[in-house]
């Protein structure tokens, strides 16, 4: 998942990065952003012509060249999916794509997944999920959670990849826009864990001056394990990988840790709260810090489960597989078996990082797993 980060690593080091040479690229939000080719006005409706929304470029397809494509046509419709929860009066969530890229290799999905199964079990379930083993995309989201009370109620879960993660991902801000919201309109930014998929937004040129008013939150137990020779023995994941996520993750939170920034960053536990309604809820395994977000209105509960799973197909039949990007691979099995039991019994409504788009929906038992149950599309 990590491989095209992994790839950039020998960009410039990160200037002004308290910790060493972190070497991602920090290629250009803002340029992306100036060199924009529409804005948001015209996508979005008139909610957006006063607030100078520009939307920034995407690498586009040569006219038939990959895909057939003409230039323009590489998004499925807008990039998000809003949506209401607990009625009148209560939130309005907009899932935001970050793009796709490809999962595991072209042998297949195993071992990045099911290291602890076998090939041949792992490429069945593929096949009992109809897919070809060699073509896994991974879907990358953020959500935007909105209280309805200006800024300061709008919150932000996780910022995408950024441009370090190739062509295919970076969307989302570009998905923000294209919803009708500026970077700058953010009151909470939470980072429910420091993978370069998450966090990657942060590490543009603009840096975290892309959010200039807004909190940002993220687990003690998730800064303390970055910032302290972070123990990667139990992950999968190749020495290059675990060196580059690390970059990523200590660039990150020295920064939120240091100036004027220490006073907008919050460190976390299980059941704090973002803003009235928005609480941080743990989730160990995927990394220590690793958390879901949890809205409560009135009316109606949601659950942000984050990477509870990387690959909903072949991981909620089988929930117990470990997975090459966990740091701890059993705790986060101990963890996704839970809290998936936990939003089946109770029906909630639930959406995640890698969860296809739109990426809403239920979760079922299923047999000794789990279903993934996508709520119908609403216009
Ligand atoms: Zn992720």
């Amino acid at each position: 998942m990590f491989q095209a980060l992994v790839e950039r690593s020998s960009s410039p080091a990160v200037p002004g990065a308290a910790e060493p040479p972190a070497q991602l690229s920090r290629r250009t939000a803002l340029g992306a952003l100036g060199a924009a080719g529409f804005t948001a006005a015209a996508l979005a409706g008139g909610r957006a012509q006063e607030s100078k929304l520009v939307v920034p470029a995407l690498p586009q397809p040569a006219p038939g060249g990959a895909g057939g494509l003409p230039a323009g046509t590489d998004l499925n419709g807008a990039g998000f999916y809003r949506f209401k929860l607990g009625g009148p009066g209560g939130f309005t969530l907009t899932l935001l794509t970050d793009g796709s890229f490809p999962l595991g290799g072209s042998a297949g999905p195993f071992p990045m997944f099911g290291a602890n199964a076998t090939k041949e079990d792992v490429d069945a379930a593929a096949a009992e999920a109809m897919v070809p083993p060699a073509r896994l995309l991974g879907h990358v989201h953020g959500m935007l959670v909105d209280a309805g009370s200006g800024d300061a109620g709008r919150v932000l879960i996780d910022t995408g990849c950024g441009s370090g993660m190739g062509p295919t991902t970076g969307r989302l801000v570009r998905s923000l826009a294209l919803a009708g919201i500026t970077s700058a309109q953010i009151g909470a930014v939470v980072i429910t864990h420091a993978h370069p998929d998450h966090v990657g937004g942060l590490m543009e040129a603009a840096g975290l001056g892309l959010f200039p008013t807004a909190q940002f939150f993220a687990a003690k137990a998730e800064v303390d394990f970055w910032m302290n020779n972070p123990d990667l023995s139990k992950s999968h994941l190749d020495l290059k990988m675990k060196d580059a996520v690390t970059m990523t993750a200590k660039t990150i939170f020295s920064q939120l840790s240091e100036g004027a920034m220490k006073a907008r960053f919050h460190m976390v536990a299980d059941g704090d709260k973002v803003i009235d309604g928005v609480t941080f809820t743990a989730a160990p395994g995927h990394t220590p810090g690793h958390g879901a977000v949890t809205v409560t209105t009135a009316a109606e509960k949601f659950v942000y489960l984050t990477d509870i799973a990387h690959y909903a197909p072949i991981q909620f039949p089988h929930p117990d597989w470990h997975v090459a990007y966990d740091t701890d691979p059993v705790q986060a099995a101990k963890t996704r078996r839970a809290l998936l039991t936990k939003v089946a019994a109770e029906k909630t409504l639930v959406s995640g990082a890698h969860l296809p788009f739109p990426a809403v929906g239920y979760v079922r038992k299923e047999g000794a797993g789990f279903a993934w149950v996508p709520r119908v599309w609403e216009w």
